[in-house]
C-alpha cells in the first residue's frame, strides 16, 4: 500500500506559507492565560479521559446531549475511528474522489477495499457515481463538505437526501465548516435528528487556529458515539494541554469569527484576481482555492517556481489535479506575496 503524503511543514520562517490550509491568523490570545495558569499537578495526573468539559460545551453549542459528542486527537483520529470501528477485512469504504488522500490509507491499513466516488468537473458526486457506490454495499462513506481539495460545498439538502438513501454509515467530514459564507445558512446539526446512521466530523485545527494541538469532534448518534468511545479510542486519546487550549478557543468564538470574516474576503478577493487573469476556480466555501489552467496545461512546474521565490502552495501530480494548485487564503500581505509571484 501507499502511504499518506502529508503538506511539508518547513523550518524556515520566511516562506510564505500557503500549503496545508492552516489559519493564518493566530488562536485566541485566552490561550495564553490558560497556559500560564496551568497547574503541573494537570500532567503529573492522566487526563479527563472524554475530555468532559469540552465535551460538554460543545454539546451545549449545538444543542446536543455531551453522548452525541466524542474528542479526539485531531479529525484525522475520528476519521480513523470510524473505519476501524466500521470496517474490515473486504469491505468497502467509499469516498469522495478528488477528495481527502488520507481516507484510502485508512482504508487499506485495515485490509479494507477502498472505492472513490467519482466527481463531476463541477467537484460534485452525479447521481448515477452516487447510485453505483450505494450499490457497492459500502460499509462507510466518507464525503468532505466542503470538498478539499476543491472547496466546493454540497448542501443540506443534497446531504439530507443521500443519508436517507445509503442508510449505512456516513461520515461527513466538515474540517471547513467554519468558512462556509453564514449567508447560506448551511448547517447540518439538524440533519443528525433524523439520520441515526450521519457522523459529523469537525476540528480545531483550521477554525481555530490551532492545528498544532491536535483536536477535532465528532458529532453523532449517542450509541454509534459510545461504541467508539468505549471500544475504540485509546483511553487518553486527548491529553490535558489540548483540552484547555481547545476549550479557551472554543469560549473565544468572537476571536476565531473575526479570523473566518478576514478569510472570506480574501478568498472572494483572490478568486476574482485569478478569474481576471483566466484560471478556472471553482466556488470555495473552504479556506483555499484550487485555480486551474484555462488551456490545461500542467502547473508543475509554476509551483516549482512558486517554491523557488519562497511561495509554497499544494500541487497534485495526478489526472484531474496536475492543471492545478491548491492554495491556502492566508493573510493579506501573504495573498498579494502569492498573486504577485504567480
Ligand atoms: C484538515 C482536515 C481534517 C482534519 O485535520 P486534523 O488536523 O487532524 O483535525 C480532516 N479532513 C480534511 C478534509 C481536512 O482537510
Amino acid at each position: 500500500m501507499r502511504g499518506y503524503t502529508y503538506g511539508e511543514q518547513p523550518s524556515d520562517r520566511s516562506i510564505v506559507k500557503l500549503n496545508t490550509n492552516e489559519n493564518p491568523f493566530p488562536p485566541s490570545p485566552k490561550i495564553r492565560e490558560t497556559l500560564v495558569n496551568l497547574d503541573l499537578e494537570e500532567l503529573r495526573r492522566y487526563p479527563d479521559a472524554t475530555s468532559s468539559v469540552l465535551r460538554e460545551h460543545i454539546a451545549a453549542r449545538f444543542g446536543l446531549t455531551s453522548g452525541q459528542v466524542l474528542i479526539t486527537n485531531g479529525g484525522d483520529e475520528a476519521i480513523r475511528l470510524v473505519a476501524t470501528a466500521c470496517l474490515t477485512r473486504n469491505d468497502v469504504m467509499v469516498s469522495s474522489e478528488p477528495g481527502y488522500s488520507l481516507y484510502p490509507v485508512i482504508a487499506n491499513v485495515l485490509n479494507a477495499r477502498w472505492l472513490p466516488m467519482e466527481l463531476g468537473h463541477d467537484f460534485r458526486p452525479d447521481a448515477e457515481a452516487a447510485r453505483r457506490c450505494i450499490g457497492q454495499r459500502a460499509r462507510l462513506v466518507c464525503m468532505p463538505n466542503p470538498n478539499a481539495p476543491s472547496g466546493v460545498l454540497l448542501t443540506a439538502q443534497e446531504v439530507d437526501a443521500f443519508a436517507a438513501r445509503f442508510r449505512g454509515p456516513l461520515l461527513i467530514d466538515e474540517a471547513y465548516v467554519d468558512f462556509i459564507e453564514p449567508a447560506l445558512k448551511h448547517d447540518l446539526v439538524p440533519l443528525l435528528a433524523r439520520h441515526r446512521n450521519l457522523l459529523l466530523l469537525r476540528t480545531f485545527s483550521k477554525g481555530y487556529s490551532l492545528a498544532g494541538a491536535r483536536v477535532g469532534y465528532l458529532l453523532g448518534e449517542e450509541s454509534f458515539i459510545e461504541e467508539l468511545a468505549t471500544k475504540v479510542r485509546d483511553s487518553y486519546n486527548v491529553n490535558c494541554i489540548s483540552q484547555i487550549v481547545a476549550l479557551a478557543a472554543f469560549g473565544d468564538q468572537e476571536h476565531a469569527r473575526k479570523t473566518w470574516e478576514v478569510v472570506r474576503l480574501e478568498r472572494q478577493r483572490v478568486s476574482d484576481v485569478l478569474r481576471e487573469r483566466g484560471f478556472n476556480v471553482p466556488d470555495s466555501q473552504a479556506n483555499f482555492v484550487l485555480p486551474q489552467r484555462c488551456d490545461k496545461a500542467s502547473l508543475g512546474d509554476t509551483y516549482e517556481r512558486l517554491r523557488d521565490s519562497k511561495i509554497l502552495v499544494r500541487y497534485f501530480k495526478t489526472t484531474r489535479l496536475y492543471d492545478r494548485l491548491r492554495v491556502t487564503i492566508g493573510t493579506r500581505t501573504q495573498n498579494d506575496a502569492f498573486l504577485k509571484a504567480l
